[in-house]
Order: C-alpha cells, then sequence, then structure tokens
C-alpha cells in the first residue's frame, strides 16, 4: 500500500504497524522511494543503509506476526547526523579527512535506538564537524530546505531536519553545539531538542567543543521528541560527564496541564529580530501561550549580548584541540604526498580539512597561546560562568523562557556562506542555552511567506519535561505540525 510518509508521526506508525495497515517493509520502502524521488535536490544523506534496513524491517513484521512484544520503538525508520558514530556504516562528519572512515563500535545513542527497534535509514549531512550553522560547510555540498530548495535548512543538522521535512524518515539524530538542533528544527517546522548537558550520553559523537556538545532529538511533534527522550536519556558509564539522574517518564508528563505555567521573555532576546513578520508569530504565539493559562513575566538577560563572543572563543578552543587526533596517524584519511613525518601531518590536515576547520583551528590555538590565554580563553570562560548564574537566578522566578530561534526565516544558500562573522552572528539566541547547559527545544509556531519560523523554549537544567508539555498543549491549540514541506 502507499504510505505517505510526511503525514505520519512515531506514534501513528506505531499504531498502524501494530493494527496491521501496513507492514514495517512497505513502511521502509515508502522512505527509501521518497529517498530516491527526491533527495536528489534536498542533498539529506550521505550515505544509505538501505540493505540493513530492509532486513531489519523484516524481523520487525516477524515479531509483529508472530505477536512478540513490540519495542518502544519498533520498525521506526530513522536517520543519523553524519557526525555520530554508528557501527559498519561510513561516519565522515562531512569532512574529507574521514571520507573513508568505518567506526568499530555505535555511539550510545545509536545503541539505544537499535535496542528500542528503531531503523536506520543512513547518515545524514551537516557542516564539516558541526562547524555552522547552514550545511555549507560540509565538504560534500549543502543540503536544501524542503520548504524552499533555495535555502538552507539550517545547520549544523541540516541534513536531520531536511530529511524529516521532506519524508524520508519519522525521526533523526543530531548534535547541538551552540544551536545546531534547535535552529535547524525552526527552520524546517520540526522540534528539536537540545537536552540538559549530560542527559544524553555524548559517547560516540565526534566531539566539536566538548563542554558544550550534547546528542539531541529532531522530530515532528511534542509526543514523539518525549518518546525518543525516554529512550535516549540516562546515565552511561561511558560517559563520565552524562547524568546519573532518574529519567521520567516524559511521554505521561505531556499531560501536565499548563495553567499558571511562569513564561519568561528576556527582554535582550526581542531587540534585535531582523524580520518584523517573524516577530509578529513569535507575539501571536506568546497570546496562544496566554489563552491557555500561562503567565507571562517580562525578564532580563542583560549578559546575552556577550554570548556570540564568548561562544567564538571557547568553541575555537575546544575545537582545535579536538581536531588534534585527525592527523593521519591516529585518524584520518592520510596523505599520499607526504614525504616525512613533518608532511604526514601537515598535508594530511592541509589538504582534508575544509576552510572553516582550519579557522576554528588557528582562533583556537591563538586564544589558547600563553600571552593571550589569560585575555581571551580565561575571561571568556568567566564571562560563561556569569551568563550562566544570571540565566540560572532568573530560572528561579520562571518555569521557562521563551524566545524566537533565528532573527528570520531560513536563509538563501550563498547569502552569508562568504562571511563567517555573519554566519556566527546567526547563532544570537542560541548561545545561551548552550553556554549554561540548559536544555532548550524549538517549536513549530507559524509561517513566514510560505517559510517556517519556530520558537525556542528554554528551562531548568533537567527540566525537558516541561518545555515538552508546555510545547504539546500548544500544539494542540494550533495546527503548525500538521502542514508539511511540499517537494
Ligand atoms: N553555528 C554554531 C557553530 O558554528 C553551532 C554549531 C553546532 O551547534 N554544532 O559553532
Amino acid at each position: 500500500m502507499k504510505i505517505d510518509i510526511q503525514q505520519l508521526t512515531i506514534a501513528s506508525a506505531k499504531h498502524g504497524l501494530q493494527n496491521y495497515e501496513f507492514s514495517c517493509v512497505d513502511l521502509v520502502e515508502a522512505c527509501f522511494d521518497r529517498i530516491r524521488m527526491h533527495d536528489k535536490d534536498a542533498h539529506a544523506f550521505l550515505s544509505l543503509n538501505e540493505k540493513q534496513a530492509i532486513q531489519d524491517a523484516k524481523e520487525t513484521d516477524r515479531r509483529i506476526k508472530k505477536g512478540e512484544p513490540l519495542r518502544s520503538l519498533e520498525g521506526i525508520p530513522v536517520a543519523i547526523k553524519d557526525v555520530i558514530m554508528t557501527q559498519g556504516m561510513p561516519t565522515t562528519a562531512a569532512s574529507k579527512i574521514l571520507e573513508h572512515f568505518i567506526p568499530a563500535h555505535d555511539a550510545t545513542v545509536v545503541t539505544r535506538l537499535k535496542e528500542a527497534g528503531a531503523i536506520i535509514v543512513g547518515k545524514v549531512n551537516c557542516d564539516e564537524f558541526a562547524h555552522g550553522a547552514s550545511t555549507e560547510n560540509s565538504a560534500y555540498g549543502p543540503s536544501h530546505n524542503p520548504w524552499d530548495l533555495s535555502r538552507s535548512p539550517g545547520g549544523s543538522s541540516g541534513g536531520s531536519s531536511a530529511a524529516l521535512a521532506a519524508g524520508f524518515c519519522l525521526a533523526a539524530l543530531g548534535t547541538d553545539t551552540g544551536g545546531s538542533i534547535r535552529q535547524p528544527g525552526g527552520w524546517c517546522n520540526l522540534y528539536g531538542l537540545r537536552p540538559t548537558y549530560g542527559r544524553i550520553s555524548r559517547y560516540g559523537l565526534i566531539s566539536m567543543t566538548s563542554s558544550t556538545d550534547t546528542p539531541g532529538i529532531l522530530a515532528k511533534t511534542a509526543e514523539d521528541t518525549a518518546l525518543l527522550l525516554s529512550i535516549l536519556a540516562g546515565h552511561d558509564p561511558h560517559d563520565a560527564t552524562s547524568l546519573p539522574s532518574e529519567v521520567p517518564n516524559y511521554h505521561s508528563a505531556l499531560a501536565t496541564p499548563l495553567m499558571g505555567l511562569k513564561i519568561g521573555l528576556p527582554k535582550e532576546f526581542f531587540e534585535d529580530i531582523s524580520d518584523p513578520k517573524s516577530a509578529e508569530v513569535i507575539s501571536q504565539a506568546i497570546g496562544v501561550f496566554e489563552e491557555l493559562g500561562a503567565e507571562v513575566k517580562h525578564v532580563s538577560l542583560p549578559h546575552t549580548k556577550y554570548g556570540i563572543a564568548v561562544y567564538y572563543v571557547i568553541t575555537p578552543a575546544e575545537v582545535s584541540s579536538n581536531l588534534g587526533r585527525f592527523d593521519g596517524v591516529r585518524f584520518g584519511h592520510r596523505s599520499t604526498n607526504a614525504n616525512t613525518l613533518t608532511e604526514v601531518y601537515t598535508k594530511t590536515r592541509g589538504e582534508n580539512f575544509g576552510p572553516e576547520a582550519k579557522r576554528r583551528i588557528m582562533l583556537g590555538t591563538y586564544v589558547l597561546s600563553s600571552g593571550y590565554y589569560d585575555a581571551y580563553y580565561k575571561k571568556a570562560q568567566k564571562v560563561r560562568t556569569v551568563i550562566t548564574k544570571e540565566v540560572m537566578h532568573v530560572l528561579n522566578d520562571v518555569d521557562v523562557l521563551l524566545t524566537p530561534i533565528a532573527p528570520h526565516p531560513a536563509i538563501k544558500l550563498g547569502e552569508k556562506s562568504h562571511d563567517p562573522l555573519a554566519m556566527y552572528l546567526e547563532d544570537v539566541y542560541m548561545e545561551t542555552a548552550a553556554l549554561a547547559g540548559i536544555p532548550g527545544l524549538s517549536v513549530p509556531a507559524g509561517f513566514v511567506d510560505g517559510l517556517p519560523v519556530g520558537l525556542q523554549l528554554m528551562g531548568k537544567q533537567l527540566g525537558e519535561a516541561t518545555l515538552l508539555s508546555a510545547a504539546h498543549h500548544y500544539e494542540k491549540a494550533t495546527n503548525w505540525t500538521t502542514k508539511h514541506a511540499k517537494l
């Protein structure tokens, strides 16, 4: 039978499978049919896992037929960002230097998805090593936004958002170091959850900025996001920074009444939305929350203005250290033009890293070098502490913070790719949650000239359940998530 993947959610697909409306092979084949038809336009995938996926689907069908207990993500097709390690499958980080890298083990998030019965459709594009906000830094060319193919699907997890919005899968994993899940979510009418730092294990991610990196979820509804978070969250002995805290039932928490929820609007986040139509979408969304019984309060986070500057000192510093392992000896495709040991290092790295990775290595090495360390890196760490304390303080008075995701809807491909600073400024609303380690969620909130606009909810540490239930009530009161990109 013909399945319309775009109309399905994880929840409805599970229902369809259990009630024999379609088989899992039908479901997975429907994804690959769409990929064959439309991925030449969207360029979401870097590699496909079709043979294994069909085999896994047959196993699901066998379980269903036999009446065996179904696992929580039984037969659900998902896409995985290519900075997340997958055993036996290419993992390139969208870089030339890892072009032929096949990991020996899975990241914990992948292990957990597989244990829950999910089916991996393939690996999706991103900015090289997740450095960027548009996928234009991918060594394999940019992904395109299914809502308007001339535009970016966001970044760095833009392959994840493009694949999901195009109907190539039912959910996608991304990583968020400084916005890379939330912003692509916002630009593609999707939920994008950056969890609390430590809520989901980082084991098996190709590290970018270890102190802010976190894997997370792109999904179509709050319910699907909650379902995935329940599976992915929790302590992992392989990641010393993963939190031992108990994992709540995020799904049953969705029903928590919204009445009386205190929503803070930090005024600094509303001062420079460059697009008045996006500002109007956000203000209408705030009105919906009020109608639903939320109490809206105006708050202030005066150090927000230093977020970008702090992030773009700390990130290159950690990047320059984390990319050190790609030297053609420990990891990375070795240059064939090298005659001496020094040339092995310099040519391997010189030939195979893209311009943005090189820029970050140089900036990072600079801010960490003796004589500059105190002036840049140490200062940035101090301001990071101030930003963190400030947002924690404000979150004592309110339950969540509501802000825009981006100053405007998806940018045109090529619009900012020549100007690194302009690209960095795209992250203006993203760095607070990243630096403070608190959760942030993009929520579909409407459209401007046919392009999706998202709002961001930020919450207390481990406050994911509150974000998801607030979003769930908003979603039920609006119809944004029922709209799909036309390819
Ligand atoms: N745009 C940000 C950067 O380029 C965020 C990237 C990310 O979250 N991976 O650093």
